[in-house]
């Protein structure tokens, strides 16, 4: 496949948030209309494929590249957010990120037994939150058909966390 418009696009950012992070800032690649469409479309394919019936994205960067992508295929989105932020009765997991520790919430009423569910996330790292957000789906009775993300740092192995489950990461690092 020739190379993705948003790979260029991708902005490496030393030192944030942490001193020895290095992080993959995607700002540019929302700047740009054309790059954007390319990863949506390529999300949507996947999950369209995968059979996806709702799309779960991650906090908060899983809701702009998530949101297009249930549109694109006319299912449910669903907010896997940060601890406190969801109103109504919810359900909660704990994960280590590679900075840091959080926790992730649904709403308990988000996803229905057997719905297949198709994860997405901006980024995969050490595979924590995507990890976390596999749990409060299947919590939930629904089924996790696959996780799609635009970046995966490959040299921190988040696929070891997620066995099982079919990964798509557009641009590997
Ligand atoms: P992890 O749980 O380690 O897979 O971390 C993935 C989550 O943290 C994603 O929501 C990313 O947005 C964020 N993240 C982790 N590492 C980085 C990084 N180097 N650059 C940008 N975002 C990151």
């Amino acid at each position: 496949m020739a190379e993705l418009l948003a790979q260029s696009l991708i902005r490496d950012v030393p030192d944030f948030p942490l001193p020895g992070i290095l992080f993959k800032d995607v700002t540019p690649v929302l700047s740009d209309a054309k790059a954007l469409q390319e990863v949506v479309d390529l999300l949507a394919a996947d999950a369209r494929e995968k059979g996806a019936q709702a799309i779960v994205g991650i906090e908060s960067r899983g809701f702009i590249f998530g949101v297009p992508v249930a549109l694109a295929l006319g299912v449910p989105f669903v907010m896997a957010r940060k601890l406190g932020k969801l109103p109504y009765d919810r359900i909660s997991e704990e994960y280590a990120l590679e900075y840091g520790t959080n926790t992730v919430e649904m709403h308990s009423d988000a996803l229905t037994t057997g719905q297949k569910a198709y994860i997405v996330d901006d980024l995969l790292a050490t595979g924590g939150t995507a990890a976390a957000a596999v749990r409060l789906v299947e919590r939930l009775g629904a089924e996790v058909v696959g996780f799609g993300c635009l970046i995966e740092l490959s040299f921190l192995q988040g696929r070891e966390n997620l066995l099982g489950y079919p990964i798509t990461a557009l641009i590997e690092i």
